[in-house]
């Protein structure tokens, strides 16, 4: 049986600036840096896919 998949925010460390930020991990709309606009989350229709480096997950 599959778990129910929970959503969480994640805490996400951009892999060209270093700036951290906090994303969902549900993201339905791609997520840039806030610092310098690289995509951190691309949307895949569910669960997203992270581009950076995920340093937390908070629940
Ligand atoms: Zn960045």
């Amino acid at each position: 049986m599959e778990k129910k998949t929970g959503s969480k925010f994640l805490r996400v460390k951009c892999n060209d600036c270093e700036n951290e930020q906090v994303v969902f991990d549900h993201a339905s709309t791609s997520v840039k840096c806030n610092v310098c606009g690289r995509t951190l989350v691309e949307p895949r229709g569910g669960k997203a896919e992270i581009k950076g480096e995920i340093i937390e997950v908070l629940t």
